[in-house]
């Protein structure tokens, strides 16, 4: 079996929790928060949660490179603000400090927001809007190097997003952007959410139109970044820029994609997470996406 799926399970009462969770509706892989993701502090693991966590992932028989811990959405590594990016910053180290200690080696992060109001002309102006992006792409690249020096062994892994307000990471450039200014590329990769890769604008419903995204993936970004999926149907129609997700086979994107993805050597290997709407039947997409192999 080379595909590992599972879901965003709760963590609520401490992360082994998170294990329990996903062992209880038959998944092979699953996210987590690591703290409380509202929040910016979090007091540091005590010994007896850790023993939980190591005896609840032993016995549940996944493996730490099908963890694929979510951080704080608190967090914005591309704040233009000096005391906002310091504490940000701040934060991110933390939080991969603790799935170091959890045993893992990868965080799934969003790349972070420029926050510039632009006004309705600057929108339109390509060129304007370049440059707002790239000097924020910057300054996530810098933390991302700044984090990278000051922890070990795990990966910083960048999710792709909608594009919603003035969230980066909307187009596959954007992540090529910041993996190109990462001085340990052994430490950086990606994981693509289907949904927000959909309102991106970047279509997967059809086999052609997948082929297409993902030859786009591989020329632009490279397969060998590819660390982790988030398997979400989506609200909103293609091109929207709005992050709105929906159950497998209920929103814009239909199975089809899905079946293409569980059959695409692309995904072998790494964590494929549901994050759709309804968890009680977590245990059924997770079925569903299973029968799709061929
Ligand atoms: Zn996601
Ligand atoms: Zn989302």
């Amino acid at each position: 079996m080379a595909k590992f799926v599972g879901a965003h399970t709760s963590a609520s009462g401490g992360v082994q929790n998170a294990v329990e969770n996903a062992v209880a509706i038959g998944a092979k892989a699953f996210a987590l928060f690591t703290k409380n993701q509202k929040r910016w502090d979090a007091k540091p693991f005590d010994a007896a949660t850790l023993d939980l966590w190591f005896k609840a992932l032993e016995a549940s028989g996944i493996q730490p490179k099908h963890i694929l811990p979510h951080d704080s959405y608190l967090i914005n590594l591309g704040h233009p603000e000096e005391e906002k990016l310091q504490k940000s910053r701040i934060a991110f180290i933390d939080e991969l400090e603790r799935c170091e200690i959890l045993g893992l080696d990868r965080l799934n992060f969003h790349p972070g927001s420029h926050l510039v109001k632009l006004n309705a002309k600057e929108k339109k102006d390509e060129v304007r809007v370049q440059e707002v992006e790239e000097e924020c792409l910057d300054v996530i690249a810098e933390s991302i190097n700044i984090a990278l020096d000051k922890t070990n062994n795990v990966k910083a892994v960048i999710e792709n997003t909608a594009g919603q307000g003035t969230n980066l990471g909307y187009k596959f450039e954007h992540l090529a952007y910041i993996i190109d200014k990462i001085e340990d590329k052994s430490r950086v990769g990606v994981c693509i959410d289907t949904c927000h890769m959909f309102t991106a604008g970047y279509d997967i419903r059809t086999r052609e139109t997948y082929d297409k995204t993902w030859g786009d993936f591989d020329r632009i970004v490279g397969r060998e970044y590819l660390m982790g999926m988030h398997l979400n149907d989506s609200k909103p129609p293609l091109g929207s820029r709005v992050d709105r997700h929906h159950s497998l086979g209920k929103g814009e994107i239909g199975l089809d994609a899905f079946r293409f993805i569980m059959n695409d050597t692309r995904m072998d290997d790494i964590p494929m997470v549901l994050e759709t709407i309804d968890e009680t039947i977590w245990k059924e997409e997770i079925e569903l996406l299973y029968s799709f192999v061929n």
